[in-house]
């Protein structure tokens, strides 16, 4: 069993608050306990990000990048037990961790080991004709970050990778119910040789240790992977410091279905894209419009898909579907298809909690959900579970509208066999990412992150670079003449 519980420093050490507890949902039972860091313990941490800060930032992007490439080796070791540790700790099937959380994360290291040798800039030139101007793009200084449950290996991956590439030091705050991989790296990262200081971890609470980050003076950005509603508090902790601001937030993603598609692949994919991680995907497929003259037969396919997944225990390789993370989330999940469905909609399959062995766990059945309003809370706000509802439309036009007719732009993706319909739509609909023909897949080189009430900032690819970077101009007198011709301006020539 793990004994600390944070990284400051290049040290491990203990928080001294109150005691959390990690829940393995899919049993029940505490797998760890650890204390809470209060304010002391995340000053410190903020101390120590701020004292690696100089060396780091000003350390050659050669050399950052073979740490990067050592942090990646050292992950690779340790692939198995990250799979497990995070399965135990979220409930995900021990498949998802082991094809997609683990090989995902190692990958996006593997990536910014490269492209932190790689930051673009223009080239100089004489603008002015006087003067030329070049651009340096500099670290910002110390970045406090939050990261959520749902993929919390992946998500401190997220967090870490784009703002040490650049040079800047972070102080990370897991969620409080799934630190664990996050300390896992925190320990690959001092194998891997990483200069005390440049990444820390502390754990607790988001009122507790979350806001002792944001509301610091100490940090130049805080970046913040969660739900909406905590993203925009965030941001007002933030504000009076002027603190720099990345926020990814909720998602609402529309999965639209033309009547030119191919209904097979939009069946199968609409299942596999809002089951993954058992629906808690930012990304997730949550409201499927489909033509009417399709709409009956993708109903039916997807009901009868959704009824083969298998639910069990994470640990089994063939389990399809675990618990939700939490038996509060299960139980938000049961009342948003309760609340659906006495409002007059109606699960065509699934709708509730599992009994028998299941039912020790946080569990809930795969659920397809119709007949529900484009107005209606299952429709417009994010469920974060196996959950999605499909509803009829009529013209394209009618498809799109309804597409962005929720306050969220995170993803959504657009099934068609006509290239100008799969222009249009991936013209039109508001969204970080649209897919064509597929919904999920993300990519360590291209960028991921939100529009709309889904927050701003990239995720991934060098465009996080624009959220890690700041850019300076530099620009040099090339004339030598002591008296420019623009100080006419000021005062008569001499
Ligand atoms: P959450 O907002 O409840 O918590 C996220 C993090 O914020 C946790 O670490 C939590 O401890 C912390 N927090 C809570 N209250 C805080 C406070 N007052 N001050 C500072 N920090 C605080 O989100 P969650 O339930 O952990 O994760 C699910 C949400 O994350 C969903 O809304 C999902 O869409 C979103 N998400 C978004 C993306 C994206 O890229 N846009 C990716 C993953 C998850």
């Amino acid at each position: 069993m793990r004994e600390t519980s944070n990284y400051i420093g290049g040290s491990f050490g203990t928080g001294t608050g109150p005691e959390q507890t990690v829940i393995n949902p899919a049993t029940g039972e505490t797998i760890w306990t650890y204390r809470a860091d209060e304010e002391r313990s995340v000053a410190a941490a903020l101390a120590a990000a701020r004292d690696a800060f100089p060396g780091w930032s000003q350390a050659t992007p050669a050399d950052r990048s073979a740490a990067l490439y050592a942090l990646f080796g050292e992950l690779e070791k340790v692939a198995e037990e990250l799979a497990q540790a995070e399965s135990a700790q979220t409930g995900k099937p021990i498949r998802l961790a082991r094809e997609f959380d683990v090989p995902g994360t190692i990958d996006n290291v593997n990536f910014f080991a490269g492209a932190a040798r790689t930051l673009p800039g223009h080239a100089s030139a004489e603008y002015s004709g006087d003067h030329t101007s070049s651009i340096r793009r500099q670290a910002i200084g110390v970045v406090g970050s939050i990261s959520p449950w749902n993929y919390p290996l992946q998500m401190a991956a997220w967090k870490i990778l784009p703002a040490i590439a650049a040079g800047n030091t972070i102080v990370l705050k897991p969620a409080e119910n799934t630190p664990l991989t996050s300390l896992m790296l925190a320990e690959a990262c001092e194998r891997a040789g990483f200069p005390a200081g440049v990444v820390n971890i502390v754990n607790g609470p988001g009122p507790l240790t979350g806001e002792a980050i944001v509301r610091s003076p100490l940090i130049s950005m805080a970046s913040f992977t969660g739900s909406t509603v905590v993203g925009r508090h965030v941001a007002g902790l933030a504000a009076p410091n002027g603190t720099r601001l990345h926020l990814e937030l909720g998602g609402k993603a529309p999965f639209v279905v033309f009547d030119d598609a191919d209904l097979d692949a939009a069946i199968q994919g609409a299942v596999a894209a809002s089951l993954i991680n058992t629906g808690q995907d930012c990304t997730a497929a949550t409201r499927a419009y489909v033509h009417r003259s399709r709409y009956d037969d993708f109903v039916a396919g997807v009901a009868e898909l959704m009824g083969k997944v298998r639910l069990g225990d994470p640990s089994d390789e063939d389990t399809d579907q675990g618990p939700l993370v939490s038996f509060k989330q299960r139980d938000k999940v049961a009342g948003m298809v309760e609340r659906a469905i006495t409002a007059g909609a109606r699960a065509v399959t699934g709708g509730k909690a599992p009994g028998g062995e299941l039912a020790r766990g946080a569990y809930f059945e795969p659920t397809l959900v119709v007949d529900a309003e484009q107005k209606s809370e299952i429709v417009q706000e994010e469920v974060f579970g196996p959950v999605l509802a499909a509803l009829p439309f009529d013209s394209d036009e009618e498809a799109l509208e309804l597409a962005n007719d929720t306050p969220f732009g995170l993803a959504a993706s657009a099934w068609t066999t006509n290239v100008y319909r799969a222009q249009e739509a991936t013209r039109r609909i508001d969204a970080g990412t649209v897919w064509i023909n597929d919904h999920i897949p993300i990519i360590s080189e291209m960028p991921h992150g939100g529009m709309k009430a889904s927050g701003y900032g990239k995720d991934m690819s060098t465009y996080s670079f624009e959220e890690y970077t700041q850019v300076k101009h530099v620009i040099t007198e090339i004339t030598g003449e002591p008296v420019k011709e623009w100080h006419r301006t000021i005062y008569r020539q001499r």
